[in-house]
């Protein structure tokens, strides 16, 4: 058996500890960055209006709520 000493084994402590919070730290920012990307997959803007609006569905060519104009899903630009 090999000794270690006692700052050693602070070192080891600190170690795995500090990789236990990156991984939490990796995999809470994978789910965020998924949710995100569901979120913004769902969001239309309409071209004439400006009315901004969720479908979950997969469609491609969706009704306006509030001018009733047909509308191409796409990419919602970034402020
Ligand atoms: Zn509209």
């Amino acid at each position: 058996m090999f000794r270690v000493t006692l700052s050693h084994l602070i070192l080891i402590y600190m170690a795995v500890l500090l990789g236990i919070l990156c991984f939490a730290w990796l995999v809470g920012e994978v789910i965020r960055f998924r949710q995100d990307n569901r979120k913004r997959r769902s969001m239309v803007v309409c071209d004439i209006c400006g009315h901004s609006f969720e479908d979950p569905s997969e469609r491609e060519l969706l009704t306006c709520p509030s001018c009733g104009r047909l509308n191409e899903r796409g990419k919602v630009r970034e402020i």
